[in-house]
């Protein structure tokens, strides 16, 4: 009772102080409810906060699902990569206008080497997702044994570690299949992205990694590499606050945290939220970090507060 209560009172007062997003579907509740049907109402909406959360069918995500007929298939995993993404409409005159036309989230997993390249496509001026590029990504330099040790040990804890066997490819055909998804998106033909920019939490993604798997693999930093947006930056100099990382932000901003935390694709959806957040709040989101085209090992960042 105790627990479903704090649920409920956690519930009710992020919908209070965020009525504009409309990450939790039942429809608000008032606390003048008589006790013994705030007790049933609090217990079924507890339920359903828990239930409600459909892992992505991580299939589907990346094109390859085969079972969009099976009824079973459906109602256990999650097809539409907005659920839970979805924005007020009449919260959008808040919006500032940006200088950006999408931000592309981009949330990469793997230490050692990249095993997850998942890019959420979000209008920056409707915050409703445009797209969706997700591969899991085969390290090009380890061995059979290490693979399976490394993908048990990243992915087993979701029971995911199947699913990423069955998909994953090397980063050079991710590569190219990422840029065909860019064209068909009308984002890039060649050179810097056309209106949009990469949206990263830190600059661990398109700082060192990238440049990094790059080398591993043998192929040349795609041009559309060269700038990205550090939330954390942004959101420093927005709120005037520092946050560490995705988690803190989103306990700042009292959103609760979907998903599976590190697994890249649930990742970009929290980010997501927090930039819905932020744009709604009225932050202008701007480019952080733009590496040197003379010599694009050295970055130069842009903002002079930064976490
Ligand atoms: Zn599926």
């Amino acid at each position: 009772m105790a627990l479903v209560r704090t649920c409920l009172s956690k519930i009710l007062s992020h919908r209070t102080r965020n009525p504009f997003l409309s990450y939790l579907s039942p429809p608000p509740l008032t606390l003048s409810l008589p006790r013994i049907h705030s007790f049933t109402l609090s217990a079924s909406l507890s339920t359903s906060h828990t239930t409600r959360f459909k892992p992505i069918c991580l299939y589907h995500s990346q094109g390859k699902c085969t079972k969009m007929d099976d009824l079973i298939h459906l109602e256990k995993f999650n097809h539409d990569s907005s659920r839970e993404l979805q924005v007020n409409i009449s919260e959008l005159n808040k919006i500032r206008s940006q200088n950006l036309d999408f931000f592309l989230i981009l949330d990469l997993e793997g230490k050692v080497e990249i095993l997850e390249f998942p890019v959420l496509m979000i209008s920056a001026k409707t915050l409703q997702v445009e797209g969706i590029f997700h591969r899991f990504v085969r390290p090009s330099n380890m061995s059979e044994q290490r693979i399976n040790e490394y993908i048990e040990g990243k992915y087993g804890k979701f029971g995911v570690d199947r699913v990423w066997h069955d998909t994953a490819i090397p980063f050079k055909e991710v590569i190219e299949e990422f840029e065909a998804w860019l064209m068909q998106q009308k984002l890039w033909i060649g050179g810097e992205l056309n209106r949009a920019a990469f949206v990263t939490c830190g600059n661990w993604d398109l700082k060192t990694k990238v440049p990094q798997q790059c080398e591993v693999s043998r192929i040349k930093l795609p041009p559309y590499f060269m700038e990205w947006i550090n939330l954390k930056d942004v959101y420093l100099n927005f709120y005037n606050r520092r946050a560490t990382g995705m988690v803190t932000m989103m306990k700042e901003l009292q959103i609760p945290l979907v998903g599976r935390h590190h697994l890249g694709i649930d990742d970009t959806k929290n980010i997501a939220r927090v930039l819905q957040h932020m744009l709604v709040d009225g932050a202008l989101i701007q480019i952080t970090a733009r590496r040197n085209p003379r010599s694009p090992r050295d970055v130069n960042f842009l903002f002079k507060n930064r976490i």
